[in-house]
């Protein structure tokens, strides 16, 4: 079979690996290198990644296994537990989930707690019908003025009534009133959670990993698709004839790929109406800390959340730096993240910035059942979807590769 893979990023680079073997596989990239959303650049000897932080772990044992069968997990990786927490506006310093840490809140704010659980313990039969009333039913309405409605409000940027609990499904962190009093008096933090731990490349950040999955690959760069046209029973991509395509780039460039040979037009509006958000990610150099994650309620500036890349390695900083990098959600203005950097923690000073569109897809109820229609009829025809914006999926990289996993092992192996 000859396949043409549709975008490089760590979808397009995982299956193409697995079809490699036994197949004649080309993968056509847009930009410049492939990586997508895990490229990392270097910039004055630090290491930034244009996109989040990137760091690597997974529930699924196929997917560790096959992941480690590109790299030595001692010599290439570095093993780090996740030491997350939470800056609040009047400067103190609470360790991540802030709901574990009731006891570190000022005394005031603790009576309120009390009192907000035992209503909760009363109230256990409500079922919530937005995010906003999950916050409020699951951690009380001190603990939601003072972290989880400001914090949320700068992922969403929303109004929280107005998101949807089935865009989370999954995602939600499910403390009961007893898990959270537990918690307290026996200071369960972040360690003792199960997957508390993450891998980071030593060198080179997530970059290290596209170079690795990309060798041995034929990947041509500069190749963006937007024109497949049918031959009997082949496809030809970019000049390019196959007779199977994987597509790993974004979801709504779909209807508008393929001539009228290959009618989609049921499916545009569906397609059209899916609603995403974007990310800025600020790269800064910032002062020293112990932190991995660290998150910001403070409603004085836009950013939820630094990630401080520099601690994941000691190899990501220039000599005599410390880096890390500030998130926005959807884009911001150059000059509205210098304006917001005065009023971030950790003295952060500018370096670069770089704007994701698409960085976060968002489902609605009938997301699954369309994709899943569209892709049994793009299948018929021998195209595949596999990707966070391909199939519309809220990845990880993790679950990406598994994605591509599943994908080879029930349909094209
Ligand atoms: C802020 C943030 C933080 C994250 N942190 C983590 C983390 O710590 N750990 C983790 O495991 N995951 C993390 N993720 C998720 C991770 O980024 C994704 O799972 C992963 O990048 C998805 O890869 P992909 O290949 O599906 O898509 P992409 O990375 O978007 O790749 C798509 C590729 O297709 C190319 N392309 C698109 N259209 C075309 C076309 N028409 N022709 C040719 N090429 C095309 C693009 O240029 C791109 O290279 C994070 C995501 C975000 C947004």
């Amino acid at each position: 079979m000859k396949y043409i893979i549709i975008g490089g990023g760590i979808s397009g680079l995982s299956i193409a690996n697995l079809l490699n073997k036994e197949n004649e596989v080309i993968v056509l990239e847009g930009d410049s290198r492939p990586g997508g959303m895990i490229k990392c650049d270097v910039i004055d000897g630090s290491l930034y990644h244009r996109t989040g932080g990137h760091v690597f772990n997974s529930k699924r044992k196929d997917v560790m296994d096959w992941f480690w069968s590109f790299f030595s997990k001692d010599e290439d990786f570095t093993k780090a537990l996740r030491n997350s927490t939470v800056f609040m506006p009047d400067g103190n310093v609470i360790p991540y989930p802030i709901e574990n840490h009731i006891h570190m809140l000022d005394k005031v704010n603790g009576e309120k707690i009390v009192k907000d659980l035992v209503q909760m313990a009363k109230d256990s039969d409500n079922e919530p019908n937005n995010f906003d009333e999950f916050l409020k039913g699951r951690f009380g309405k001190t603990l939601y003025d003072l972290y989880f409605q400001p914090y949320n409000y700068k992922v969403w940027r929303r109004d929280l009534t107005n998101v949807p609990l089935f865009w989370l499904t999954g995602k939600l962190p499910m403390p009961t009133v007893e898990e959270i009093i537990f918690n307290n008096l026996f200071h369960v933090d972040e360690r003792s959670f199960v997957h508390s731990s993450f891998y980071y490349p030593q060198k080179g950040g997530s970059q290290f990993i596209v170079d690795s999955m990309a060798k041995g690959l034929n990947v041509i760069c500069n190749s963006k698709v937007d024109n497949i046209k049918r031959n009997g029973a082949k496809w030809i991509v970019n000049n390019i004839e196959c007779d199977r395509i994987v597509f790993c780039g974004n979801l709504k460039q779909i209807p508008a790929l393929f001539d009228e040979h290959f009618n989609l037009s049921g499916y545009d509006k569906k397609i059209e109406e899916l609603e995403f958000h974007g990310t800025t990610s600020v790269f800064c150099e910032i002062e020293e800390n112990p932190y991995s994650w660290i998150y910001m309620p403070s409603r004085e500036h836009e950013s939820h959340r630094i990630i401080c890349t520099g601690n994941f390695s000691i190899n990501n900083n220039a000599p005599g730096k410390m880096t890390g990098t500030i998130e926005f959600t959807d884009y911001i203005s150059k000059d509205d993240i210098i304006d917001n950097l005065q009023r971030i923690p950790l003295s952060p000073k500018y370096i670069s910035h770089h704007y994701e569109k698409y960085s976060y897809p968002i489902q609605s109820t009938d997301t699954r059942k369309m994709i899943g229609d569209l892709k049994f009829d793009l299948e018929k025809n021998n195209i595949y979807l596999c990707g966070r914006a391909a199939e519309w999926e809220y990845y990880n990289m993790d679950a990406a590769m598994g994605a591509a996993l599943d994908l080879y092992n029930n349909k094209l192996k």
